[in-house]
């Protein structure tokens, strides 16, 4: 394997990484090999745990391109001015330097199943016992008529949080008085069903301060949508008159946009718009279908470890996976990365391995401490990961009670951002 300076990163420098990553290969005649593709909720997570709960015992390498990992958790939240951008950036350090875990900061470009070695942009091939793949999503080509992605800087997604989310942000902030902000929203499945809504929440938030003529339109192609009637009480309590919601029935759905133009044409109206968020319909990242383990848009996998359908020796978490009745939430893929890593250490070194049980609760702020929540468990059947049971808030909560659930959220987000990439 050609190991260089763009390739691999640990904490100290790339001296001591190049040691390490010497150290790693020449460990892997004795010890077995864990490979994660994708630094993110599933495969950070499912990295931590293995190193962590193998004390050395398994070589853990993750292979992650971007240094510093804004989470699209919380995202929204910066866009509505409530955190600031910093807050949601993670770094790889302690899971390097506390969990001895080798961060390759590279693209995993191919999976060679039977070779079982994964290849990186950066050149040379990393060997695995067992391969983890957690790459979130990537756009559909054409889910949007008149949008690509060389479309994302004059109409931003901003469904993969970083320079994305600043930019939509700062579009917002930008809008002339009476402008309107549009939405073209995803059809299911996607990635966190409330996100959308409660971005729209956070834009009505900022826009009701700095600039309360102007409009919100989500055209959207589906004909309800997650926390719909939690969301609707919001709105008209904290933003009346100023959200539209064009749902599938008045033809949300019949969409094309013109980026050169931003114009966006619902089932043939075309608007002129100020800033325009197209968020595309998603399928698993690149690297997923590069493994042909993909069946349509996402990868089936077992619900008891994760593994797919395709491959016993890879496991898919989070967004790219089709298991089941469990959304696409960071609560989700890091729930699916503990039962993954426990279920491949048992695998590699004869450890227990407990019976799969998940859980997941997505939180969503619609205005200032007015936060909801939506959550359920689930467990493991032969088909799929099953839900058991649920919850969700209530219309007409008192605001004490709102209070508590957002604050509740951000007791969350540090414990999860800890449980991802260390304390
Ligand atoms: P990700 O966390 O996206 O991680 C994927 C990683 O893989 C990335 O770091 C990427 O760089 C890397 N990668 C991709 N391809 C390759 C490759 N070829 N080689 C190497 N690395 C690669 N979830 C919640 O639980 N609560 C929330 O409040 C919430 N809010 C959200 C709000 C918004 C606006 C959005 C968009 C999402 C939100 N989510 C929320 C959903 C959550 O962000 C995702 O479900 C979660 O991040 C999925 O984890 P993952 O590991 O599958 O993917």
């Amino acid at each position: 394997m050609t190991v260089n300076r763009r390739t691999v990163i640990g904490s100290a420098t790339a001296m001591a990484a190049l040691g390490s990553m010497k150290m790693t290969l020449a460990d892997s005649h004795r010890k077995p090999t864990v490979v994660v593709v994708g630094g993110g909720a599933g495969g950070a997570t499912a990295a931590r745990y293995i190193a962590k709960d193998s004390a050395g015992g398994i070589n853990v390498v993750l292979i992650e391109p971007t240094r510093t990992y804004y989470s699209c958790f919380f995202s929204n939240l910066y866009i509505g001015g409530f955190r600031d951008f910093e807050s949601i950036g993670h770094t790889y350090g302690k899971l390097a330097a506390d969990f001895g875990i080798n961060v390759v900061h590279d693209w995993a470009v191919g999976v060679d199943r039977d070779a079982k070695t994964v290849a990186l942009a950066g050149g040379g091939a990393v060997p695995y016992d067992k391969l983890i793949l957690s790459p979130g999503i990537d756009f559909v080509n054409g889910a949007v008529e008149g949008w690509d992605i060389t479309s994302q800087h004059a109409m931003p997604h901003a469904y993969k949080a970083g320079s994305q989310t600043e930019l939509l942000r700062a579009q917002v902030l930008a809008m002339p008085q009476g402008g309107i902000y549009a939405m073209v929203a995803p059809p299911n499945p996607y990635r966190c069903p409330p996100g959308p809504y409660e971005r729209v929440s956070m834009v009505a938030h900022i826009l009701k301060q700095a600039n309360p003529t102007a409009k919100i339109i989500i055209a959207d192609p589906k004909p309800k949508f997650s926390k719909m009637a939690l969301f609707e009480e919001g709105w008209g309590d904290h933003y009346a008159g100023m959200i539209d919601w064009i749902g599938e029935d008045f033809g949300g759905g019949n969409v094309s946009v013109n980026p050169k133009e931003m114009t966006l044409s619902i089932d043939g109206e075309v608007t002129k718009v100020d800033v325009c968020n197209v968020i595309p319909a998603m399928k698993a990242g690149h690297i997923a279908h590069q493994a042909s383990l993909t069946e349509g848009n996402w990868v089936p996998v077992n619900a008891a470890d994760m593994s797919s359908k395709a491959d016993g020796d890879i496991y898919v978490l989070g967004d790219a996976s089709q298991q089941g009745d469990m959304p696409k939430s960071a609560f989700s893929a890091n729930s699916q990365a503990k039962i993954c890593a426990n279920a491949i250490r048992g695998a590699l070194t004869g450890s227990s391995v407990f019976p799969a049980r998940f859980s997941n609760t997505c939180w969503s702020l619609i205005g200032p401490e007015n936060g909801v929540k939506v959550g359920a468990t689930y467990e493991a059947t032969p088909e799929k990961i099953a839900r058991v049971d649920g919850f969700i808030s209530q219309i007409g909560e008192s605001s004490e009670l709102r209070k508590e659930t957002y604050k509740e959220s951000v007791a969350w987000y540090s414990a999860i951002s800890a449980d991802i990439f260390g304390a």
